[in-house]
Parts: structure tokens; C-alpha cells; sequence
């Protein structure tokens, strides 16, 4: 077999992308306040700040578009988009809602309340916000080598089983209305999960008799993975592995923003029918009648055949090693990343990247802002912009555990030139990475700061 893997399709619409001088960029990012969520994304020439809702649709996605059924009721777009849900998941109730956290909004509100405690592999933030939002509490029990950026492990997705049963005995079953497996696991690097963990999980869960839902967004790259890693399931059909994975779970939410490659939308998914009425009883509160949920009957087309492409192995092979390619471009340059690369983004380790720059001066920003003055790129920081804190009493600084940038790889968007022009610019950076410098927040908001906080370069 040939050695390069080539993006499976080929370009039947382009964008143009707007080049700008080092000059323009220093003044885009002085307007921004170093924020580059302030950015115009017209002044942006590669956008990694995210692969949520940023995928290019296919030809066969866009004559859906035009062919979406905007009846109010039981349009044939909802029939079509119930199908396809249904063929891969596997589950009876199938309700649209407007995006991933609209799902979940739906689930905390039925499930949650005060007392309650809801696991997770690792929660993504708007899950854990809308648990807490119910007034329970979010809880992360994934294994140890999930949070250690150097482990090698195959599968850092995983849930610490001695962990969960301990905390289910301390907690009591009947506290926890529900467990979550997020696959793969975003807030962790987008490592995967194994099967053979998500089996252990369900028996545990279902021993304890606590319903389990799978946070589904990126279900195909994660069946990817577990073909390519995970012993007995290499040949078997990526298809057949994600029908598997949901077979486990008794539901899931989903952003369709993510695998199903599309710009926006989402949906949950059950067997037990009470839930499943409780759920559209809020549905058509917030989002909309049950067969559209807060979507237009084009959204759901899309959807559906979004969720019949992105099993496709040519493209999750494509997907997977385009990631990876960035990822070990960066690692014989000896720039630290979070490894093994995971399935959507590569995670620059900015601790290491820029030791010189104490935490509470946030290396992470600095690189992110020096990413887009030297390189038009855009990516996003994780680290103590994001979670860091000051102590209640003495206003001590707090950092972050990690501090890290993400480079967020949008859905059949990028080629590979444009990822080689990515490596250069960081490698380049790298090079001179001493003359980075720190950062001051000069405004913050109380919660969520990350997004509209201004700063300062420390010179
Ligand atoms: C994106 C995401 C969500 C939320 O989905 P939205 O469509 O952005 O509301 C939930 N969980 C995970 C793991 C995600 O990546």
C-alpha cells in the first residue's frame, strides 16, 4: 500500500483566506487585547480555535440542504435524520435539540438536582456546567495516566474502575440519577476510550441499577481508535464498533457540531420511554416540536448525512493521521505536545515550551498571541487563563494543572500544506522561544473570563 495518506475527496468550493503583514497582525491583536476570541475571524489566516460546528460540508450535504422538508410536523427530513441516528446508535427515542448543550440541558434538567452527584470519564465544560447549573455536582474518575501529558497509554479516555465503585459505595446508588462516558475525552486531550473499559463501565453502573449515557460527540473518530488499537476489533467495520459502543449505553447526547460534520446542530437519544417524554415535554419548552427541536428540517438532512459519512474508514483514517502528522511534525522538532496526539487537536505543552514564563503570566496566551503576530494562526489556550484562580482569602494565585494550547482541527477543512505551514510557524517560534514574554489581565469577567478578558504584554 502507497505511504502517503491523502485527503479522501477532492475541492469543489474554495474560501479565500486573507493574508495580512506581521505589522496589521500586532495591531489586530492590540485591539483584541491579546484576546484572540476579539479577533475578526476575516483577519485570521488558519483558524485552530476549534473543530466545533467549523467542519466544510459535502456536496451530498448541501443538495440535503436544498432538499430539507420544513413542515412544522413529521417532516420526511426528521424521518430521514431519525433513521440514521437510529442505524448507528442503535436506540429507540430519538429527539433533535439545537446543539450539544441543549441535550444536556434537557437531561440536568430531569436528572439533576442538589444531592445529586452525575460521574463522567471527564466532564466537558458545558456539560459540567449544566449539572451544576441543576445543582448537582460533576464528578471526573478518569485513570491517572489520562492526566499525566507524557503517559503513552493507548486509551487515556478510560474511567478508573476502583475509583468509580468507590465512589458509587461513598456516594450511594441513589444519588447518582446517572454516568457518563465522554468519548472521545475532549477535556482531556480527545484520548480515547476502549471498549473493553466501556463494558467494565456499564456493569458497573448497571450493577448499582444507574442508567448510562455515552457524551457521543465524537463517537466515530473514537470507534476509529479502538480499530487501530484495541485487540479483536481490527477487522472489524468502524460501523460495527460504534454500534457496539452505543449497544453498552442505555442513551447518549450528541453535538452534531462534531462527528455528524455539520455547523450546527444536536440531539439525545434513549430506550426507556419515560425519559424519553419527560425529555420532549422540555423540548418543546426550550427548542421545539419533536420532530424538529430548535433545528430547520435542512439542519436534519445534513445531519443525517453527515452521520453516514463520518464512519466512512477512508475518512476517519484521513481524519486520525492528519492530526497525528501535525502532532509528530512537532514532536522531531522537539516541541512539547500532549501525547499520544489525540483524535481532533494537538496540545502544545506551554509549560515546557516556555519555562521562563511563571504561570501567573500565562505562557499559554503568550504563545497563542505570538502564533497569530508571527503566523496569522489562530489557536486557544488551556491552561490558567482558562482555570486558573486566586484564593478566597489571601488572593494567592492559583494555576492551572496544565498549561497548554490548543490547535483545534476543523473537519475536512485544511490541507496538508496548510498543516506543514502550521508546523514551520511553530518550529520557528520555537526556536527564538526565549523571546517570548508574559502577559497581564487587565480586565476579567466574573465567570468564563477566558472569552472576553483583555490583557497586557509584560515587557
Ligand atoms: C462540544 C461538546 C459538547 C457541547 O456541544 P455544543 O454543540 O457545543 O453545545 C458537549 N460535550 C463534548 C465532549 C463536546 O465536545
Amino acid at each position: 500500500m502507497m505511504k502517503t495518506i491523502i485527503e479522501p475527496f477532492r475541492i469543489k468550493t474554495v474560501e479565500p483566506i486573507r493574508f495580512t503583514t506581521e505589522e496589521e497582525r500586532e495591531n489586530i491583536l492590540k485591539e483584541a487585547g491579546y484576546n484572540p476570541f476579539l479577533f475578526h475571524a476575516d483577519d485570521v489566516l488558519i483558524d485552530l480555535l476549534t473543530d466545533s460546528g467549523t467542519a466544510a460540508m459535502s456536496a451530498k450535504q448541501w443538495s440535503g440542504i436544498m432538499d430539507g422538508d420544513e413542515s412544522y410536523a413529521g417532516a420526511r427530513s426528521f424521518y430521514r435524520f431519525e433513521n440514521a441516528v437510529r442505524d448507528i446508535t442503535g436506540y429507540t427515542f430519538i429527539i433533535p435539540t439545537h446543539q450539544g448543550r441543549a441535550a444536556e440541558k434537557i437531561l440536568f434538567t430531569i436528572l439533576g438536582k442538589e444531592g445529586k452527584s452525575i460521574p463522567n470519564n471527564t466532564h466537558f465544560d458545558t456539560t459540567r456546567a449544566n449539572i451544576e447549573y441543576s445543582g448537582a455536582e460533576a464528578v471526573d474518575l478518569v485513570i491517572e495516566e489520562g492526566k499525566d501529558p507524557n503517559s503513552l497509554h493507548p486509551f487515556k479516555g478510560n474511567m478508573d474502575i476502583n475509583k468509580l465503585e468507590k465512589f458509587i459505595q461513598e456516594t450511594g446508588a441513589e444519588n447518582i440519577p446517572i454516568g457518563m462516558m465522554t468519548v472521545t475525552n475532549n477535556a482531556g486531550g480527545g484520548q480515547p476510550v476502549s471498549m473493553e473499559n466501556l463494558r467494565e463501565v456499564r456493569d458497573v453502573f448497571h450493577k448499582y441499577n444507574i442508567p448510562f449515557f455515552l457524551d457521543a460527540c465524537r463517537f466515530a473518530e473514537n470507534a476509529y481508535f479502538i480499530k487501530l488499537r484495541e485487540k479483536g476489533y481490527g477487522d472489524k467495520s468502524v460501523k460495527e464498533i460504534a454500534q457496539e459502543m452505543f449497544s453498552l449505553a442505555d442513551g447518549c447526547t450528541m453535538s452534531a457540531k462534531k462527528d455528524a460534520l455539520v455547523n450546527m446542530g444536536g440531539f439525545i437519544a434513549m430506550n426507556d420511554e419515560k425519559l424519553a417524554q419527560l425529555s420532549r415535554n422540555i423540548l418543546i419548552v426550550t427548542e421545539g416540536f419533536p420532530t424538529y427541536g430548535g433545528l430547520a428540517g435542512r439542519d436534519l438532512e445534513a445531519i443525517a448525512q453527515g452521520l453516514e459519512e463520518v464512519v466512512d474508514e477512508h475518512y476517519l483514517r484521513y481524519r486520525l493521521r492528519s492530526v497525528e502528522y501535525l502532532g509528530e511534525k512537532l514532536i522531531d522538532a522537539g516541541v512539547p505536545i500532549l501525547q499520544p496526539p489525540g483524535g481532533h487537536a494537538i496540545y502544545i505543552n506551554a509549560k515546557e515550551f516556555t519555562p521562563h514564563i511563571p504561570p501567573e503570566h500565562f505562557p499559554g496566551q503568550a504563545l497563542v498571541c505570538e502564533l497569530f503576530r508571527f503566523g496569522g494562526i489562530r489557536a486557544v489556550e488551556i491552561g490558567s487563563v482558562m482555570f486558573g484562580k486566586h484564593d478566597k482569602k489571601t488572593g494567592a494565585f492559583i494555576p492551572a494543572s496544565m498549561e497548554l494550547v490548543r490547535l483545534a482541527i476543523p473537519r475536512r477543512v485544511y490541507t496538508q500544506s496548510h498543516i506543514d505551514y502550521v508546523v514551520e510557524v511553530i518550529i520557528e517560534i520555537f526556536k527564538r522561544r526565549e523571546a517570548l514574554c508574559g502577559y497581564k489581565i487587565t480586565y476579567e469577567a466574573p465567570m468564563l473570563r477566558h472569552f472576553t478578558a483583555l490583557f497586557e504584554p509584560i515587557t
